[in-house]
């Protein structure tokens, strides 16, 4: 009960303090069901038009703008993977970490320990100023949905590469719609619908992977069916694996930094 009431005294001045700010705001109370009970059935759907007794969204704290200083926050019902703190979610490399950010060093590839199906993620990278480089040696990594599925990280803005292999690519199968690079040096953010393929008792693919890719906010992918696994000169091809399984973040030996990596479960 003591327990209690100081969790509650030190959510209230932490809401206070909040609010001063200008940062928090109550949420609305529950309120009774508004809406009919007399309109037509949706199709396909338990529920009437305007249904009275339709359940409501949780509200979810939408994620922070991050600016090129300073990456914003996660929305409230996010998993972070990432924000400067340590590599807890994360097995492999032991890539360095200085402020808000982790550049790959040459130590291998991240993992998350946790495994991921259907999911949305969110992360910012950074590629590195690296004149003499060119092509896939300029700023390579990449984001791999089940450890499989690779969305391309590559220095993209004034370096020509083959199409699917350029930043925001579904590598070796899709180019992206356009290419949406900053310059190396500025940070760049992915948001990455990803569902995750079904495969059936036998093995057999069911339905393949999608993905949805936003680079710096601008569409790229649209619920584009992958050919398969992702690889370097072959075609993709699926081979039947558990419907959760880590993401990986690729050591390719440039020092590219990630930071504000968050993902919820879909
Ligand atoms: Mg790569």
């Amino acid at each position: 009960m003591l327990l209690r009431t100081a969790s509650i005294s030190l959510f209230l001045m932490a809401s206070t303090a909040l609010a001063a700010a200008g940062l928090w705001q109550e949420p609305a109370p529950q309120q009774e069901g508004v809406g009919y009970t007399d309109t037509p059935m949706l199709p396909d759907q338990p529920w009437r038009v305007h249904d009275k007794n339709r359940p409501v969204p949780a509200h979810v704290t939408p994620p922070g703008q991050s600016t090129q200083d300073r990456p914003g926050s996660p929305p409230s019902d996010a998993l972070v993977l990432f924000d400067g703190s340590g590599l807890d979610s994360w097995q492999g490399g032991q890539w360095e970490i200085a402020g808000d950010a982790m550049t790959v060093n040459g130590s291998g590839d991240l993992v998350t320990n946790q495994a991921f199906g259907d999911v949305q993620l969110h992360l910012e990278w950074c590629t590195p100023v690296e004149p003499k480089r060119t092509s896939q040696g300029k700023g390579n990594s990449g984001v791999f949905l089940m450890g499989r599925y690779e969305v391309q990280v590559l220095n993209s803005y004034a370096n020509r590469s083959y199409a699917d292999g350029q930043a925001a690519s579904i590598y070796g199968q899709f180019p992206p719609a356009v290419n949406a690079c900053r310059p190396e040096g500025q940070w760049q953010s992915y948001d990455i619908l990803f569902t995750a393929p079904v495969f059936n008792k036998d093995g057999i693919l069911s339905s393949p992977a999608f993905l949805t890719v936003f680079h710096n906010g601008l569409m790229v992918h649209n619920h584009q069916a992958l050919i398969g696994g992702t690889g370097h000169r072959s075609v993709g091809k699926y081979q039947a694996h558990a419907a959760e399984l880590p993401i990986k973040l690729q050591d390719h030996g440039n020092p590219v930094r990630y930071r504000n990596i968050w993902v919820r479960r879909l």
